[in-house]
């Protein structure tokens, strides 16, 4: 049975990464073993770890300032981990709040030092990215969301502060064209674009480190990691395998230029249907419209359930909004074949045809 996966994250992975990492179960490269019984050590992994390493690198074009780890505790351990190691007591550091992600960002941030929150969202819930403020210059680093995965909105483009830019981009990682080496630190749970649950990507330029005046513990300290290659204890190797078959995939679709065209591609099918069939309206801004989530709801509020249970009939999945900001929302990674975009937009038709629009 084909299903249409418009999960939010986890989410849809390509069939040959599926495909791939079956076999590295069963059988790990003919090892004789399994992926997962492997010593993260070991003459199989190590290679695993270092391809993944270099694909990041490779991928997104950065210099020789970064480092590159895969750490374990998903993204919102690095709302932690970032200030932790960044910003010392009596420092400030810049926050934008664009949604509920940024928002748990902030209030991490807060335990570490001082934040600043040069601009927010919230009196929109969120609907457009606000592009007015200035950031104040002795702050150590301005802290991005560059996809609100909740809310439909995305920087379109990137702000200029004049101090270190920190991203989390865990819902459109490699999704599009950038110059990643504007950033000073970049994160991404690596469940949406680039893998599966259990890990993030940390790339963190040497220079941007320092000095961190406070005792870190260990496991939290990025210094730690770089000095042991990401391996300073037990990583999550299987999930470190599925991201590194899935960074194999990005480079051989022809790396972030060409999925940026795909991603496209696809968002503008779907965002000219919601603007053309009168059941769904976008809430978002025009110009700060996500190509990763798209967020919509119901002109008649009484055929939101009615619009689940079609698409449950059409094989199409995962596409309620998040329980915080409700309506529909359809997530449209790397992953997501065009074709299915396009089997969700007639089920849409279809279903405006049925209720007489
Ligand atoms: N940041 C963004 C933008 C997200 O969308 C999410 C999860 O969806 C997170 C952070 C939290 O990620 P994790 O579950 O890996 O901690």
């Amino acid at each position: 049975m084909q299903v249409h996966n418009f999960n939010a994250g986890p989410s849809i992975l390509p069939n040959e990464v599926l495909y791939q990492a079956s076999k590295g179960i069963l059988d790990f490269e003919g090892s004789g073993m399994s992926i997962l019984e492997v010593s993260h050590r070991g003459k199989e992994f190590t290679p695993v770890m270092e391809e993944a390493r270099a694909l990041v690198r490779e991928l997104m074009q950065l210099d020789d300032d970064f480092e590159v780890l895969f750490l374990h505790g998903g993204a919102s351990t690095q709302f932690m981990q970032v200030p932790f190691n960044l910003l010392n007591s009596g420092e400030t550091a810049a926050y934008t709040d664009t949604g509920v992600w940024a928002a748990k960002a902030i209030k991490e941030a807060r335990l570490f030092g001082e934040v600043d929150v040069v601009c927010s969202g919230k009196d929109d819930q969120y609907h457009h990215i606000p592009k007015n403020f200035s950031v104040p210059p002795q702050a150590r680093y301005l802290h991005i969301t560059t996809n609100n995965t909740i809310y439909g909105t995305q920087w379109a483009s990137m702000p200029d502060p004049g101090i270190p830019l920190v991203a989390d981009m865990s819902s459109d990682i490699l999704s599009r064209q950038l110059d990643f080496n504007r950033f000073s630190l970049i994160y991404a749970g690596a469940q949406k674009n680039t893998g599966t649950a259990g890990v993030a990507l940390v790339m963190v330029r040497k220079s941007f480190l320092g000095e961190a005046r406070r005792s870190i513990p260990t496991i939290l300290d990025y210094r730690v990691h770089i000095q042991n290659g990401s391996v300073f204890n037990t990583p999550p190797v299987f999930a470190i395998y599925i991201a590194m078959l899935t960074l194999r995939w990005l480079k051989a679709q022809g790396g972030a230029a060409a999925l940026e065209k795909i991603n496209e591609r696809k968002a503008k099918l779907l965002y000219d249907e919601i603007d053309n069939n009168p059941l769904f309206h976008c809430p978002v801004a025009v110009e700060d419209r996500s190509r990763m989530n798209v967020c919509f709801v119901a002109t008649r509020p009484e055929l939101e359930t009615p619009f689940l249970d079609f698409c449950k009939k059409e094989n199409i999945v995962g596409i309620k909004g998040h329980r915080s900001s409700g309506g529909f929302r359809a997530s449209l990674y790397n992953a997501m074949p065009e074709e299915s975009v396009q089997v969700l937009v007639e089920a849409m038709r279809e279903f405006a045809r049925q209720h007489g629009e």
